[in-house]
């Protein structure tokens, strides 16, 4: 059985391919969200990848904060849902998850099945998100996959201590001016969204494992300072950007096997 997961973020798209509710024959980013292409060329890139077409899709579930403006699926599921689903898949001991996407942040609370007991998100705020990220990696003229590098040379990090994003963005700038290393400043940043990310942890209470996923989790000085500041070790999950769309693949696997099913019975009457 072939399932389709699409995320339509706010700032990327993500579209995952799953044969048996088990193998991923894809997992594309498309880094724009929605009211973009992004999710037309993901949905491309994928199928061309896995030698599919949209009719060979048995189910397809959409997720994130565009799921409405994706047409075509058969069905959407909350962003909270799909990222639990999907990281319970990669990871059964996963009990604590930090999301950290484009415009969000959410810390989400798992039992033992995977079953969700809390979640929190952030969802007013650039500070601990993403977009922070993204603002400061053009005033420091540093593309976004090479701060991690900048941040493992860092010998004393700044202090970033405007919470707004705004006020932060002139800190980050008279600091340049005043010379401090970029290696420093990226080094506060970073530390800056981990100590924002992590109050929502904190307000969910943390849990062994903790796993980080969204497109943040791929900068490794941000998982580095969240690591510190939760005082224990961060797993990041494998393609983390895609365990949104991976989780919408999986509910959309229940729900074919379960269509598969009703009509096997209807078939017997
Ligand atoms: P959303 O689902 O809200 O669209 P994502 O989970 O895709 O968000 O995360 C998007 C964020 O990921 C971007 O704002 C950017 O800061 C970060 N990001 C994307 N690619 C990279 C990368 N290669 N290295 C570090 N950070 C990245």
């Amino acid at each position: 059985m072939l399932t389709l997961g699409i995320d339509v973020g706010s700032s990327s798209s993500k579209v995952v391919i799953l044969k048996d509710g088990r193998d991923v024959l894809a997992a594309e980013v498309v880094q724009i969200g929605t009211g973009s292409s992004g999710v037309t060329r993901a949905l491309q890139a994928a199928f061309e990848k896995a030698g599919l077409t949209m009719d060979d899709m048995d189910y397809s579930v959409a997720t994130g904060y565009g799921r409405f403006t994706c047409g075509g699926t058969d069905g959407q599921i909350s962003e909270i849902s799909c990222h639990a689903k999907g990281i319970y898949f990669l990871h059964p001991t996963a009990r604590t998850i930090l999301d950290i996407g484009g415009q969000d942040v959410k810390a989400i609370k798992l039992d033992s099945k995977g079953g969700i007991k809390q979640f929190f998100m952030n969802d007013k705020c650039a500070a601990g998100t993403g977009r922070f990220l993204d603002v400061m990696s053009r005033v420091l003229e540093v593309e976004l996959s090479e701060m991690a590098d900048y941040d493992d040379k860092a010998t004393e990090p700044a202090a970033v201590s405007s919470t707004c994003t705004v006020f932060a963005e002139s800190e980050v700038i008279s600091q340049l001016s005043k010379g401090i290393a970029k290696e420093n400043i990226i080094a506060g940043v970073h530390q800056s969204v981990a100590s924002k990310a992590c109050g929502l942890v904190f307000r969910a209470g943390v849990e062994d494992d903790v796993v980080m996923c969204g497109g943040v989790a791929q900068n490794r000085g941000v998982v580095r300072a969240v690591s510190k500041q939760l005082q224990r070790p961060v797993i990041v999950a494998h393609n983390p950007q895609t365990t949104g769309a991976l989780g919408a693949a999986l509910f959309a696997y229940e729900q074919a096997v379960k269509r598969s099913r009703r009509k096997e019975e209807q078939e017997a009457v």
